[in-house]
Formats: structure tokens, sequence, C-alpha cells
């Protein structure tokens, strides 16, 4: 297919076509422009909705088989099976482009610390209920990384093709 003939992809006010590594007929995975770790990506619906709730029903069952199959790829090349899987549903929850997307992050053992809001979740603040539990249940380790880190700088457009070629290639062998 020539370039000029190939649909331009955004994602929110961005165009991002030659870093998008998987499509389907609904969706697309995202190489990300300032990951918080190796292997984050992002699955986002073709249609700009905001929210979760906006997504119709072919495209809550795409996403998330979407979701199944990134992580399937990313497991193998980084050799893990853990991930954060996660959703910024509106502004007020940290979200910062208003274009629907699951954010999912690969998690191994040297990258198991964190910081943030997402710690307190996984924490004693975020159990509701917690002083319940039964006193042995196990401690939680890999906290979510916090997601606005000033430090991380925005990658170039060259550095994200070269990732979305590389899982490309990775997709095909799962496919
Ligand atoms: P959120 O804060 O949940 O809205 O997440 C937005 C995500 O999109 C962050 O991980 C950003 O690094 C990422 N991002 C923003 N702009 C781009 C872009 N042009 N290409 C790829 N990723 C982007």
């Amino acid at each position: 297919m020539s370039m000029a003939s190939k649909a331009l992809i955004h994602f929110g006010p961005y165009e991002v076509t030659n870093e998008v590594f998987y499509k389907t007929s609904l969706c697309y995975a995202l190489v990300n422009i300032k990951p918080i770790l190796p292997g984050h990506v992002l699955v986002i619906p073709f249609r700009q909705v905001q929210y979760l709730s906006e997504l119709n029903p072919d495209e809550v069952t795409d996403v998330f088989m979407t979701v199944q199959k990134v992580q399937q790829m990313l497991s193998k090349t980084y050799s893990t099976s853990d991930a954060n899987i996660a959703i910024q549903n509106g502004v007020e929850s940290g979200q910062t482009v208003p274009h629907f997307h699951c954010h999912i992050i690969p998690r191994s053992k040297p990258n198991t610390e964190g910081d943030g809001f997402y710690n307190r979740l996984q924490g004693e603040e975020g159990n509701i209920g917690g002083a319940l539990w039964d006193q042995s249940r196990p401690k939680p380790v890999g906290k979510f990384p916090q997601l606005d880190d000033e430090d991380r700088h925005p990658r170039t457009k060259e550095e994200m093709k070269k990732e979305a070629d590389f899982f490309r290639e990775q997709m095909a062998m799962i496919d």
C-alpha cells in the first residue's frame, strides 16, 4: 500500500499512523511517546470517544480481545506474564488524552517498585473494609508506577516507529 492511500490514524489530536503496530477493524495498538517502563503500550478504539461507557458492545469486545493479544505478545517479548492494565477514565482520574485508551505495562521483578496514587490504591487505603481481612493475606508487590512523571522525555517519531516495527513483527509471530 502506498503512503498516499494509507488512512491516517489519530489518537485524540495526535497523528500516530507510523507508531501503530497492530490493527483490527475497530481498534489499534500504539507504542507510547513517554513509556513508564519498557513495553508500555496503549490499545485504542478508532472511534474517538472519551469514556469506556461510550464504547459499543463490539468495540468493548474488540478492545479487550486486543488487550489480551497484545499482552500475550508483551509476555513473550519481556518474559513475564505480569502487567498493569489500566484505564484512566476521565480527566479527574488522570486522563490526559480525551480519547479512550487502555494502558498495558509489562511488569517483572526488577521494576516492581513504584509510587503515587496507584500505590495507595493497591495499599491499605484502597482496601475498603480491609481491616476485616484475614491477617494472613498476601502483601501486594509491584505497585502501579506513577503515570505523570515530568522527568520522562517524549521520544522521537523515529524511535517510536522503530519500536512499532519490532512489536509488529512480534505480533505476527503470535497471530
Ligand atoms: P492518560 O494519562 O491515561 O490519558 O494517558 C495518555 C498516554 O498517552 C500517556 O501514556 C502518554 O505518554 C501517551 N501519549 C500521549 N501522546 C501520545 C502520542 N502522540 N503518541 C503516543 N503516545 C502518546
